[in-house]
Order: structure tokens, then C-alpha cells, then sequence
């Protein structure tokens, strides 16, 4: 189809104007108008987390030298035109606003030549106005550069992070489409780090290799399942064994007919099938595509297009998670796990499944075009599903000087010193004070000692270090292995023993003692997993600290004994800041004396 301007009539049905956040969405916006064009190669170059300087360069089907100065009006698009189009939505990109948005915020080149084509055409915008064009000789594909994004707009740049975090989110974006497209080779290198490439061979399994590292991509399991007929969701992809536990959401990776999106209730739907199977408030490692008619997804809800809305969302919650625990309980004995009792490490001796040679097999591709069916819900309510992890109640950051204090007690007043009377429900230590009744939160307590110590020892150059009595080898995520190589300090000064091994591993020899942790690989990865994430923390030293506190605090619900509980007691005495967890959230509940009398009708 050739780009045309969408009529009003259509152009006022597109979720609104879309907005390049950060140099990330602009990336996005470009991969994907790549794989639209049909590329099987995809070259990303990025300067200062693509806050200098983007380059995307495809060799997909290029632009007719007529018409690349219409790409970047608005609403400017070969991809649709009707208003029915909208309704089933094939290609990545179709709101003809991605060009336009990014010629408008920064200086952008384009060097583009069709397949149909001998010559190509070189255009430049700055700003938003066409600088210059001029035909060119080229290869077949098209070339993107994006310079100084904000570099005129000084308020939103100001929303960007650092260039380091930037460069993550770029990452995460080319990670997923490099698992999302296996037969695609994608490269992404940088001023800084090692460059990240896919092989492009259309092995499911290879891409997530060079993502997750190989021996996780080794044990994966497979998932396929095709609905009854064909307006039924399939579902396709690899997750990872229920020995491969993760601190967090992040390893689950979700596909819509290959579109990256986060949803909150597909994912609930993975970690559910996984019930009995892992830890709670463990989750899988899970690379997951669902295949369905286009008519039955709305892409067009979300202005980052990340999120979508599914005419039938209790349908597909129901195949995911059918197929999902089909896969689960297929590779059973499916060993039962108790919290912490598993090496994660360990996770390559999982009895590993057959590597299929033809990715189709379990990546079912996306051309659906059946006609409606009609359905019956399946499966349960996603909507009425609500799991608690830390990131669930932990408010965003909130520094404890300026939060409330809890109730009856006073902000930075050290504690009194108190007597430990017993424990309520296995998550409250009640003890005794001066002045009345204090119920002590055992794990927000334990959070805010260790947040606390890991940030003195810190400061002080001298972290607690329990060294391994064997060095192991761990492998990480090319994510978190430059997370490693970029916040070194932050990790030794945790007290984290650790040198580069290779380009996926890392020889660990050491662990923050605080810790007290006996699967020291597992330790290591939930740290990196939680600094990465960040827990509303600016500063690495913070996130470093949240994330040892946040792996290492004692849980809610565990029984503990008169000697440790005293040891908490004390060791929140201690504390500069009894009274809050890191959040912000109240360790404690003081019920004074007068308070007593009071209730009990004494005064
Ligand atoms: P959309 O992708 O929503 O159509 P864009 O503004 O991203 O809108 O792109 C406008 C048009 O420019 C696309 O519809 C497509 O025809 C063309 N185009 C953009 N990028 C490329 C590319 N890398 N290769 C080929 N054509 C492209
Ligand atoms: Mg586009």
C-alpha cells in the first residue's frame, strides 16, 4: 500500500497523539516500523542511552523516493486506511504519528531506498522542518538517525534519566523484539557495554539465549497449544522450569501476534499455572507469544500501543494458562518446592526438552484472519485476581523523614528499649515499652535494619562478606551482567564478590553476609533483579541497599523464636530510623499506657 494521510474520519478514531517519551520509545517506534517493512536484520546504534544519537538501520522493503516526505506528516501511514482497518490490525505500527513525533523533537535524518527503486533519497528534518532532500545512491532498506532528543524542549528533558538507564530500557525494548522475531538478526551496540545480537536463525531458543544466557534458554520448556478451532487463542513460547525462581515479574516476557505488551492479568495468568509448582511470591521465566484473530484485540487502547484490550479477555487468560500448566505438568515429577529450599542455579539439570529444529512449532506466527466465533468464558476472572508481591503494597518512593509517623509514635525518636512479650500471627512481635504496647511489623522491621546496614557498612568501606567455600560460576542476563559492570561499586560495597567471566557470567566469590544466605547464586540474581528495578530508588547505593533488604528481611508468616525475636527487637533500637521500612511504610504500632486505661475505662 502506498502512505496516504488517513481521512479525518479515521485519524479521530486513533488513541491520541502519541508522545515520544524517551529516547526508548523512539527506538521502539523505529524497530518496529522495520519489521513492518519486512527486515531480517535490524542495526541499532545509540550515543548517551540515545539521548545524543539513534541510529536504526533495516534492510526491509524501503521508501518509494515519492513519498518519504509524506511519511512525516501526521497520520501519514501505508499500514490502513479505513476506519474498519482499525479493527483488525495486522503491522506493528498504524497511527502514521511515530516519524512525525520524532522529526519534531529532535534532528533526524532518513536515508532510505525502495526495493522497486535504483537510487534512494536522503531527507533531514530539524525540529520538525525539512531541512533538505536529495536522491542518493543506497542500499535497499532505510537508515534512521535521531540526534539530541529534547536538546530545544529543556522541561521534558529534564524527564530523562541517566544515559546508563536509558540505555536499559533501549536494551529491554531490542531484547524482546529479538525474542518476539527470532528470524530477525538484531544488533544493538553503544558507547558503552557490550553490543547485544541475536543470530536471526528463527530459533525461539537461541534468541532467549542471548537474552537469559544459554543454560537457562537450554532448560525451558516448551509451550504450544493451538485452540479448538482457529478463532481460539494459541499459545506458544518457552518458560522456564519451576526450579528457575526469579524475585520478580521482569522474566515474564508477553506477545500479542508478536506485539511486546505488559498485561497484568496474562502474566497472573503464567504465575498462577505455576502454583504448587514454586515458592509464592517466587516467579517463572516465561517467553510468551499469544496468537489471535486481529479482529479480537484492540492495539489501538494505549498510546505506547503497550498495552492492548482483548474482546474476550477471560478466553485468553484461560488458554494461557491451560497451556502453560499443560507444559508443567507434562515434564512432571515436577519437584515440590519449599521456600528457598531449590539451588536456583541448578536450573540447567532440569531434564531438558527436545530443541525443535522449526521455530514454528512452538512460535506459532501471527496470520490470523478467521471470522468471529462465538465463546463462552473460560478459565476464571482475571479481573477478580490480585496477587501481593513488595511491589504491590510498597508505596513509590517515599523518603521516611517526610512520611507520617505511625500511629502514637514519633517520628526519629530512637526507641525505648523494650521487652519482647511474643509474636501475633507469625508477622508481629509484641513487646513491652516504657510507655505501653509496641506491635512490631517482623518484616518491614528487618527491612529497615538491614536497609540500614548494608548503607553504613556501605559508607564505610566495610561490608560483612561471607565468602563462598568453592567459587561458583553464575550466569546472568546481558541486562544485569552491565548492571554489574557499571555499578561495580555499588556491588562490592554491598558486599558482593564478583569478577566478569566471560560475556554472560560472572565468578562469585563473596556474598553480603547480612545475606546469611545459603544459595549465594540464587542471592545474587534477586539483587540484581531488585536493583534493576529499583524499588522508587534514585541513587545506587539506595537501590543497593533496598535490594539486599527486600531479598534478605525476614517474611511475614514466619515463626520465630524469643531469641530472635529480642535480636530484631534490638537491632531496631539501634536503627537511626526505627519507625518506617525503607518505604516509608510504619514498622510499628504503639499502644501507650493512657491509651490502655483509656480503652479499658480505668481513667
Ligand atoms: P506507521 O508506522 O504508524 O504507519 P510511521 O510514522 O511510523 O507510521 O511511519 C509512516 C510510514 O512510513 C509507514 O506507514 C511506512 O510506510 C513508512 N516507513 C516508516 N519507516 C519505515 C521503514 N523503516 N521501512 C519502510 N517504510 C517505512
Ligand atoms: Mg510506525
Amino acid at each position: 500500500m502506498p502512505i496516504e494521510l488517513l481521512r479525518p474520519e479515521v485519524s479521530s478514531k486513533i488513541a491520541a497523539g502519541e508522545v515520544i517519551e524517551r529516547p526508548a520509545s523512539a527506538v521502539k517506534e523505529l524497530v518496529e516500523n522495520a519489521l513492518d517493512a519486512g527486515a531480517s536484520r535490524i542495526q541499532v546504534e545509540i550515543r548517551a542511552g540515545g539521548i545524543e544519537f539513534i541510529r536504526v538501520t533495516d534492510d526491509g522493503i524501503g521508501i518509494p523516493s515519492t513519498q518519504v516526505e509524506l511519511a512525516f506528516q501526521r497520520f501519514a501511514t501505508s499500514k490502513l486506511s479505513r476506519a474498519a482497518d482499525l479493527e483488525s490490525v495486522s503491522t506493528l505500527g498504524f497511527r502514521g504519528e511515530a516519524l512525525p513525533s520524532i522529526a519534531s523533537i529532535a534532528r533526524v535524518e532518513m536515508r532510505t531506498r525502495s526495493q522497486d527503486e535504483d537510487s534512494g533519497t536522503h531527507i533531514e528534518f530539524e525540529d520538525g522542518e525539512l531541512i533538505s532532500q536529495s536522491s542518493a545512491g543506497l542500499p535497499v532498506g532505510t537508515t534512521l538517525m535521531v540526534r539530541n532528543i529534547y536538546r530545544n524542549f529543556p522541561a521534558r528533558r529534564k524527564f530523562l534519566r541517566s544515559p546508563a538507564s536509558e540505555h536499559s530500557r533501549i536494551h529491554s525494548v531490542i531484547s524482546h523484539y529479538a525474542m518476539a522475531y527470532p528470524e530477525v538478526a538484531f544488533e544493538l551496540r553503544a558507547d558503552r557495554g557490550r553490543p547485544f545480537t541475536s543470530p536471526g536463525d528463527g530459533d525461539l531458543r537461541d534468541a532467549v539465549s542471548t537474552v537469559h544466557g544459554r543454560r537457562v534458554a537450554e532448560s525451558m520448556l516448551e509451550v504450544s497449544s493451538e485452540g479448538d478451532d482457529l478463532t481460539e487463542p494459541a499459545v506458544g513460547g518457552l518458560i522456564g522450569p519451576p526450579t528457575l525462581d526469579r524475585a520478580n515479574r521482569t522474566y515474564i516476557s508477553l506477545f500479542v501476534n508478536r506485539r511486546w505488551i505488559q498485561s497484568r492479568s496474562i502474566s497472573y495468568a503464567i504465575e498462577q499455572s505455576y502454583h504448587g509448582f514454586m515458592a509464592e511470591r517466587r516467579y517463572p521465566v516465561a517467553v510468551v507469544n499469544i496468537s489471535i484473530p486481529y479482529e479480537d484485540v484492540d492495539v489501538n487502547a494505549h498510546p505506547a500501543k503497550a498495552e492492548i484490550r482483548f474482546k474476550r479477555e477471560n478466553q485468553v487468560f484461560g488458554a494461557v494458562q491451560k497451556a502453560v500448566r499443560k507444559t508443567l505438568t507434562e515434564h512432571a515429577p515436577v519437584p515440590e518446592v519449599s521456600h528457598r529450599a531449590v539451588n536456583r542455579s541448578d536450573a540447567g539439570s532440569y531434564p531438558q526438552t527436545r530443541r525443535s529444529p522449526e521455530p514454528a512449532a512452538f512460535w506459532p506466527t501471527a496470520p490470523f484472519s478467521a471470522s468471529r466465533g462465538t465463546h463462552g468464558s473460560l478459565g476464571s476472572s482475571p479481573a477478580s485476581h490480585h496477587t501481593m508481591d513488595l511491589g504491590d503494597f510498597l508505596a513509590p518512593h517515599d523518603s521516611s523523614e517526610t512520611t507520617p509517623p505511625p500511629p502514637g509514635v514519633t517520628p526519629g525518636k530512637a526507641l525505648p528499649v523494650l521487652r519482647v512479650l511474643g509474636q501475633i500471627g507469625n508477622t508481629y512481635v509484641v513487646a513491652e515499652g516504657p510507655d505501653g504496647v509496641y506491635m512490631i511489623d517482623q518484616h518491614a522491621a528487618h527491612e529497615r535494619v538491614m536497609f540500614e546496614r548494608v548503607r553504613t557498612q556501605a559508607a564505610a568501606g566495610t561490608p560483612d562478606i561471607q565468602s563462598l567455600l568453592e567459587p561458583t560460576v553464575v550466569e546472568l542476563d546481558s541486562d544485569k551482567m552491565e548492571l554489574i559492570l557499571h555499578e561495580s561499586e555499588a556491588m562490592s560495597g554491598m558486599g558482593f564478590v564478583l569478577e566478569p567471566f566471560g560475556d554472560n557470567a560472572v565468578i562469585l566469590r563473596g556474598v553480603p553476609a547480612l545475606l546469611n544466605e545459603s544459595d549465594q547464586a540464587g542471592a545474587l540474581v534477586d539483587v540484581l533483579d531488585l536493583m534493576a528495578e529499583g524499588g522508587g530508588f534514585e541513587t545506587w547505593e539506595e537501590r543497593a541497599a533496598y535490594s539486599i533488604a527486600c531479598h534478605g528481611a525476614i517474611r511475614a508468616g514466619k515463626i520465630l523464636s524469643p531469641e530472635e525475636m529480642r535480636e530484631l527487637v534490638t537491632q531496631l533500637e539501634e536503627c537511626a530510623q526505627p519507625n518506617t521500612c525503607p518505604h516509608g511504610r510504619p514498622t510499628m504500632i504503639h499502644m501507650s499506657s493512657g491509651q490502655l486505661e483509656r480503652e479499658f475505662g480505668r481513667t
